[in-house]
């Protein structure tokens, strides 16, 4: 029996859809990471430009939940469109969004700026907000704790601890370095980590830098960078770490 053959099949498939900055950089979509486990599949962060890249990845009715870090529009403003495709698909199953206080008021909010009126009559399916705490919450198929860390206040910022598949993923979206980030990462099996630039300073962001000077204080496994800028992207190969790409997959 080959090595392959005798690996045990892995637990849980991370498949990036979104690894760009706000700007989308280099081409790259918005914030989105669908992870798929045993247990059932969910999104973290569903950016702007999320929904070509979660149908081309997948049907969109085979998604628990969708967890979301921060209210950014490059982590959250691909709901209304989700949601849109889903009302048409004629989807029945529940659908379990946890995120920051303020997110099922924003959803509203910006799903009746772009399409007003579409949530005037019943959707066919139970939609469901749930404010992630420190405290782990059932969200779908996973136990998901959502932890603050320091970006633009006014995005309710967090950091998203997820057990599912008898394994933890940490994620940051988006946070300047401060000990939320070591905090977040501690015991994970995969810590996913913005970088959105290389070494300039950012009070809003990490740079790569940082991330590698603090790399022992990361007390985890594997470490995937995402939310790339310019700068990361120029700098890409003196990153000391795995960097994600566009439709990526991962097996942890
Ligand atoms: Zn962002
Ligand atoms: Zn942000």
């Amino acid at each position: 029996m080959s090595g392959a053959a005798r690996r045990k099949s892995p637990r849980v498939v991370v498949r990036f859809l979104g690894t760009g900055n706000a700007f989308a950089a280099g081409g790259r979509g918005h914030a989105c990471i669908l992870v798929t486990a045993p247990e059932g599949r969910m999104l973290l962060d569903c950016g702007g430009s999320a929904l070509p890249a979660i149908t081309a990845a997948c049907d969109p009715g085979t998604i628990d939940a969708v967890a979301i870090t921060h209210l950014h529009g490059d982590h959250f403003g691909g709901l209304p469109y989700l949601i849109l495709q889903q009302k048409y698909a004629l989807r029945s199953r529940p659908l379990a969004m946890g995120g920051p206080p303020s997110l099922g008021a924003r959803f509203l909010q910006v799903a009746d700026g772009l399409y007003p009126g579409f949530l005037d009559e019943p959707l066919p399916f139970e939609l469901g907000f749930t404010t992630l705490h420190e405290t782990p919450v059932r969200l779908g198929p996973a136990e998901v704790s959502a932890h603050p860390v320091v970006h633009a206040p006014a995005s309710e910022p967090h950091g998203l601890r997820v057990r599912i598949g008898g394994t933890l993923i940490a994620y940051s979206g988006d946070a300047a370095w401060s000990d939320a980030l070591p905090r977040l990462a501690d015991g994970a099996d995969l810590f996913i980590c913005e970088a959105t630039t290389y070494s300039t300073r950012d009070p809003l962001h990490v740079s790569a830098r940082e991330l590698m000077e603090h790399r022992d204080e990361l007390r985890c496994g594997r470490v995937v960078v995402t939310h790339l800028g310019e700068e990361s992207l120029a700098h890409r190969g003196e990153i000391g770490f795995e960097v994600a790409e566009d439709d990526a997959v991962i097996e942890v």
